[in-house]
C-alpha cells in the first residue's frame, strides 16, 4: 500500500509561535544571515557588481511560456498616469544593464508572484520570494555552472564548519553533504522520456543523491533556442529531495530572433519594446545567467517542510497575515 501523502504544516506567522518554534525560526534566521553572506561575498570576489533592486516597472518577466508556471493574478497599477507592474523577476532589467553599464551584476531581487492558493501545501511556493539574480555577459552556460557550483560548494563546506550547531539543531549536520564539482548535466528529452512529461521534475529529484543541472526546457523568449536543431540552452538546478533551485540561460540578443518568439508565444509586444529596440540597434549583448531561489536553497539547506518557514513573514499561496 502506497503511503499517505504527508501534510505539510503551514508556517504560522511570528506572534503565533511557540518558544521552541522561535527557536527553530531563529536557528534558519542564522544560516539565511550567513547564506546571503556567503553567496553575496562569492559573487563580489568573481568580480560581480551589487545592484539594487526595482519594485515597479512597466516592463517585467512574462513568466510565460514557462510549464512550471501558475499565477492567479498580475498586479498592475498607475503611476503618474502610467502603468506599472510589480517585480514578477529582473531578467529584462538584467539584459539592458549586462549590455550597458554592468557587464557581470547580480541583485537580490524581491520577486511577486500570486501563486494560485492550491499551491499553499506545495512547501516549494510562496508568493514573494527572493532571487539572487545574475547575469554575466559574452558567458557561456558553462561558465554559469561552473560559477553556481563554486557559490554552492563554498556555501556548504562553510556552513558545515561554521553553522556545525545549528544545523545540529536543524538535523542536518550529516545529511547535508559537501556537493562535488563537476555536477551531473542531464537533457530535459531524456528525463521525460524515463519519468514522463508531467512527472520528471518530482522523479529526478526524488532519485538524485547530489546537484544535478537539468537543460534544454523550452520556455520563455529570452533564454536561447537554436532554431536549427531546437535545442534550448538553459538550464536549471536541481537539489536532492527537494527540485528546482535555479533557473538560467544563454540569452538571446538577436532581434528578429527575439521578435519571432514573442509573436509565436503570443506575448504582449508592447511590453518588450526597450529590449526589442536595443537589439533592433544592435545594442543588446550576449549574455548568459540565472536566479537562485534564495528561500528554496535555505530551505534545502536547513530541511524545512515549507520554505515559508524561511520568511519572517511568510508569504504562503492563498493567506493574508497582518504582517
Ligand atoms: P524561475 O525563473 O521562474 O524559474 O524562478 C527562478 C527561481 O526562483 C526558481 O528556480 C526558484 O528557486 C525560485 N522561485 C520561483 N517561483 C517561486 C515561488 N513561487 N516561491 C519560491 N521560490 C520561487
Ligand atoms: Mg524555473
Amino acid at each position: 500500500m502506497k503511503d499517505k501523502p504527508e501534510t505539510i504544516q503551514i508556517p504560522k506567522p511570528l506572534e503565533q509561535l511557540s518558544s521552541s518554534e522561535l527557536e527553530r525560526k531563529a536557528c534558519i534566521g542564522k544560516i539565511m544571515t550567513f547564506t546571503l553572506k556567503s553567496l553575496s561575498d562569492t559573487y563580489v570576489k568573481e568580480g560581480f557588481q551589487w545592484l539594487l533592486p526595482v519594485a515597479l516597472s512597466q516592463s517585467t518577466d512574462p513568466l510565460w511560456p514557462d510549464p512550471g508556471a501558475s499565477i492567479e493574478k498580475r498586479i498592475e497599477v498607475d503611476i503618474y498616469g502610467k502603468p506599472v507592474r510589480t517585480t514578477a523577476s529582473m531578467i529584462i532589467h538584467k539584459l539592458i544593464a549586462s549590455s550597458t553599464a554592468y557587464p557581470k551584476l547580480f541583485i537580490l531581487s524581491p520577486n511577486i508572484r500570486i501563486e494560485k492558493a492550491a499551491r499553499a501545501e506545495t512547501g516549494k511556493h510562496i508568493y514573494e520570494f527572493t532571487q539572487l539574480d545574475f547575469e554575466a555577459r559574452d558567458a557561456t552556460s558553462k561558465d554559469v555552472m561552473d560559477l553556481v557550483e563554486k557559490a554552492l560548494i563554498t556555501l556548504v563546506k562553510d556552513l558545515k564548519t561554521e553553522m556545525k550547531g545549528e544545523l545540529t539543531s536543524l538535523c542536518r549536520c550529516d545529511s547535508l553533504k559537501v556537493p562535488k564539482a563537476p555536477f551531473k548535466v542531464c537533457d530535459r528529452v531524456e528525463l521525460e522520456a524515463k519519468y514522463g512529461a508531467e512527472g520528471w521534475e518530482a522523479g529526478l529529484a526524488q532519485e538524485i543523491e547530489e546537484p544535478v543541472w537539468v537543460t534544454n526546457i523550452p520556455r520563455e523568449f529570452y533564454d536561447f533556442e537554436d532554431f536549427k536543431t531546437g535545442r534550448w540552452d538553459n538550464y536549471d538546478l536541481f537539489l536532492p529531495q527537494f527540485g528546482e533551485v535555479l533557473s538560467g540561460a544563454k540569452r538571446e540578443w538577436e532581434y528578429g530572433k527575439i521578435l519571432s518568439k514573442i509573436e509565436r508565444d503570443k506575448v504582449k509586444k508592447e511590453n518588450y519594446a526597450l529590449v526589442l529596440n536595443m537589439a533592433k540597434e544592435g545594442r543588446l549583448k550576449p549574455s548568459a545567467g540565472g536566479g537562485i531561489g534564495i528561500e528554496r536553497l535555505v530551505g534545502w539547506v536547513a530541511g524545512v517542510k515549507h520554505i515559508g518557514e524561511c520568511q519572517p513573514f511568510p508569504r504562503v499561496p492563498g493567506i493574508v497575515n497582518e504582517l
